[in-house]
C-alpha cells in the first residue's frame, strides 16, 4: 500500500485545516492522494495548476433546515445537505442518505468518492451527495412522505436533469424517491422523469436499478476472479448488511453458484449453511421493515448471533456491503486468518485503511468500493439515458448493460495498475484511472 509523496502532503495539510473534524472525508481523500504520487510525479502540471486543491473542494455545498410534522402532531426539525462536488463529467450525480449519522464530513466523503466512481463507469456524469440525519427507523409512511416533501420543497431549486440528479442510499430507496419525485413534480409543474433515479417501474424506472449495485459488485468479484484463473461458483461468501446491496449480492453470488451463508444488520449476524433464502430476506427487511433476527425465527436451520461480528465467519469471498469503517485490521486479519482470497466493497469505504492494508499485504484481492459498487450509479445513467430517449428497456439487455460496465471498470483499474507499476492494486487503479479523466476534462475546461 502507497503512503502520501511528499509532493503531496501540503495539499493533504490544506484539506484537513479547511475541513475540520470530518474524519470520513479526510480519510476518503488521503485514500485517493496516496495513490497519486505516480501520477503527478510524472505529470507535474496536475500540481501547478492545482487540480488537487480544486477536486478538493466541493464547487458548491448545500445545508438547509427540513421541518414536518410527525403523527402526534409535534414539529420535528432535521438538517439536510446536498454536497455537489464536481460537475466536469456531467451534472452531480449520487445519493441522498437518510440516517442518524449523517453530517457535513459523512456527505462529503460519499460525494468526493462519488466524483471517482462516477468517472470509472465511463458515462457522463459529475459527482455529487446528499442526505439528512433524519431517522427512518419506526416511522409511518405518513412520516416519511411528509418529511421527503418538506426535504423536496427546499431541494427542488437545485435539481434538474442537466444540473443535478439525487437518488438512493442509506435510508432512502423506492418509497422515498416516489414521494420526493411526486413532491418535485408538484412544485415545478414538470414530468422531469430524469430530475431522479431509482424511481419504480411505473413511472420512469429502469430495470435492474434496485438490484445493480449488489448484482454489479459479484461482477467485479467475477471479473477479479477469472484473471486469476478461478471463478465464485461453488465458493463460500458472506455479505454484511442486510440492505438493498447486500440482498442483491447475495442474490446474484448465489446464482452464479456460490454459497451465500451470512449476512448482518447493526445488531448481529445470521448463518444458514443451506444458502440464506434470499425471498424471506427482502420479505423480513423490505416488507416487514424488521429486524434480521426474524429471518431466523422463521428458519430453522438458520442461527442468530446477537452482537457478533459476521467477519468470523469463515469464507472464501466477503463483500461487505453495509456502511463506512465497518470492517477494521483485526477483522480484515480474522478472514485472512480462515482463508479469504477476494474482498469487493458493496458499500462506500467499508474497510478501514488499515483493514485495506491488511488484504493487500497478505495477497488478497481487494475490490475498493468506487470499483466495486458503481453498478448502482452506473444504472442510475442507464435509468437517464432511457429517460431521455422516453424509451425504457428490458431486464435482460439493462442487465448486460450492467455487466460490460462492470467488465469496463474492472479493465479501467487493472490497465491504470499495470501502467504506473501497481499490477493487481485495484484500489490504485480506480484512483488513478478516474483521476485522470477527470482532472483532464478540469484542465480542459479552464478556471471555473
Ligand atoms: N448511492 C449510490 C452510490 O453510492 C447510487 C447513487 C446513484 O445512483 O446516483 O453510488
Amino acid at each position: 500500500m502507497e503512503t502520501l509523496d511528499p509532493i503531496l502532503q501540503p495539499h493533504f495539510e490544506t484539506v484537513l485545516a479547511r475541513n475540520p473534524g470530518e474524519g470520513e472525508f479526510h480519510q476518503a481523500v488521503l485514500e485517493v492522494l496516496e495513490s497519486l504520487g505516480p501520477v503527478v510525479r510524472k505529470h507535474q502540471h496536475y500540481v501547478d495548476e492545482a487540480v488537487i486543491e480544486r477536486l478538493c473542494e466541493p464547487e458548491r455545498q448545500l445545508i438547509f433546515r427540513v421541518p414536518w410534522t410527525d403523527d402526534q402532531g409535534r414539529v420535528q426539525i432535521n438538517r439536510a445537505f446536498r454536497v455537489e462536488f464536481n460537475s466536469a463529467l456531467g451534472p452531480y450525480k449520487g445519493g441522498l442518505r437518510f440516517h442518524p449519522s449523517v453530517y457535513l464530513g459523512i456527505v462529503k466523503f460519499l460525494g468526493f468518492e462519488q466524483i471517482f466512481k462516477n468517472a470509472l463507469t465511463g458515462m457522463p456524469i459529475g459527482g455529487g451527495k446528499g442526505g439528512s440525519d433524519f431517522d427512518p427507523k419506526g416511522r409511518s409512511d405518513a412520516e416519511v412522505m411528509r418529511f421527503c416533501q418538506s426535504l423536496m420543497t427546499e431541494l427542488y431549486r437545485h435539481l434538474g436533469e442537466y444540473t443535478d440528479v439525487p437518488a438512493g442510499d442509506i435510508g432512502v430507496g423506492g418509497r422515498e424517491i416516489g414521494y420526493l419525485f411526486g413532491q418535485y413534480k408538484r412544485i415545478t409543474n414538470r414530468y422531469e422523469s430524469g430530475v431522479l433515479t431509482g424511481k419504480g417501474l411505473s413511472y420512469g424506472g429502469s430495470q435492474v436499478r434496485t438490484e445493480a449495485t449488489g448484482y454489479g459488485t459479484v461482477f467485479f468479484t467475477e471479473e477479479m476472479l477469472r484473471l486469476t484463473g478461478r471463478s465464485l461458483s461453488g465458493r463460500r461468501v458472506i455479505v454484511s448488511g442486510s440492505g438493498n446491496v447486500a440482498i442483491y449480492a447475495a442474490q446474484k453470488a448465489a446464482e452464479l453458484g456460490a454459497q451465500v451463508v451470512a449476512c448482518s444488520d447493526s445488531s448481529g449476524y445470521v448463518v444458514d449453511e443451506a444458502g440464506l433464502d434470499i425471498a424471506l430476506l427482502k420479505q423480513v427487511k423490505e416488507v416487514d421493515r424488521a429486524r434480521l433476527s426474524a429471518y431466523a425465527e422463521q428458519r430453522p436451520d438458520a442461527s442468530y448471533v446477537a452482537g457478533g461480528r459476521v467477519w468470523d465467519v469463515p469464507c472464501e469471498v466477503a463483500l461487505p456491503c453495509a456502511t463506512q469503517n465497518e470492517l477494521d485490521a483485526d477483522a480484515a486479519q480474522a478472514l485472512v486468518t480462515n482463508g479469504v482470497l477476494a474482498v469487493a466493497e458493496g458499500a462506500n469505504m467499508p474497510c478501514t485503511p488499515d483493514a485495506t492494508r491488511v488484504f493487500q499485504e497478505k495477497g488478497v484481492l481487494f475490490a475498493p468500493g468506487k470499483a466495486a459498487n458503481a453498478g448502482g450509479v452506473a444504472t442510475s445513467a442507464l435509468e437517464m439515458q432511457q429517460n431521455a430517449s422516453r424509451d425504457s428497456w428490458s431486464f435482460a439487455h439493462t442487465e448486460e448493460r450492467l455487466r460490460d460496465i462492470m467488465v469496463g471498470v474492472h479493465e479501467r483499474c487493472a490497465s491504470a495498475a499495470d501502467e504506473y507499476g501497481t499490477p493487481g492494486n485495484y484500489v490504485a487503479g480506480a484512483n488513478i484511472s478516474s483521476f485522470l479523466q477527470v482532472a483532464d476534462a478540469m484542465l480542459s475546461l479552464g478556471v471555473v
